[in-house]
């Protein structure tokens, strides 16, 4: 096998074992892929089974420009998405896809992440932007999905998780747990009087409605 394939195929599975370790999804909720360099080729994790009894041999590899898949099992019914995202936006090399609680919690409440703390701003370029609600797997939810990300490094699913991409794959899971101290921090600061935009990002934001 190509020894970039499977060096790819070693970084979706360790991504994988790691969202769950660190609580970003439960079971076999979620899903995560790398494109892999120079080529049309996309790892991703496969649909429901445990990561932690898959191999690093399970993950599934689909072409992107065909969406022909290979590999003993079937990709994650979020394929879709991750392939969408990949054609739009060039320069990305992983994506994570998860059930973080935090994060979701904003994203039920109808709400986006407005850009509220430096680390969030200079790692996701600003705000969180919410996602339309689709139903997962459709092409509705791969195409609201991308119109949230824009230029910007996550956005979140209504009713659903957290898209996070990045150059390399850990740099998406690192994105995923911004995107969830941010929620936390959030929540935590509405019980408090609310939070307030960071101060060179003020002029970019909607008007409190
Ligand atoms: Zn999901």
């Amino acid at each position: 096998m190509d020894p970039q394939v499977l060096e790819a195929k070693e970084e979706v599975l360790k991504t994988a074992q790691e969202m769950v370790r660190r609580g970003l999804v439960a079971g076999t909720s979620g899903n995560c892929s790398v494109r892999v360099p120079g080529t049309d080729l996309v790892v991703i994790t496969p649909t429901s089974i445990e990561y932690e009894r898959l191999l690093a041999e399970d993950m599934c590899v689909i072409d992107i420009k065909s969406a022909q898949a290979e590999g003993r099992y079937k990709p994650s019914i979020e394929i879709n998405m991750h392939l969408t995202v990949y054609e739009a936006r060039p320069e990305v090399g992983g994506i994570v896809h998860t059930h973080q609680t935090m994060g979701t919690a904003v994203a039920v409440a109808g709400k986006r992440i407005p850009p509220i703390l430096e680390e969030q701003v200079f790692a996701l370029y600003g705000a969180v932007e919410l996602a339309e609600y689709a139903a997962p797997g459709t092409t509705d939810l791969a195409g609201n999905a991308v119109a949230a990300l824009g230029h910007r490094n996550a956005c979140l699913l209504a009713h659903h998780g957290v898209l996070a991409v990045g150059q390399k794959i850990r740099d998406a899971l690192l994105h995923a747990e911004i995107v969830e101290r941010a929620a936390s921090i959030y929540i935590m600061s509405n019980i408090i009087g609310g939070p307030r935009i960071v101060p060179f990002m003020a002029d970019q934001e909607p008007p409190p409605e």
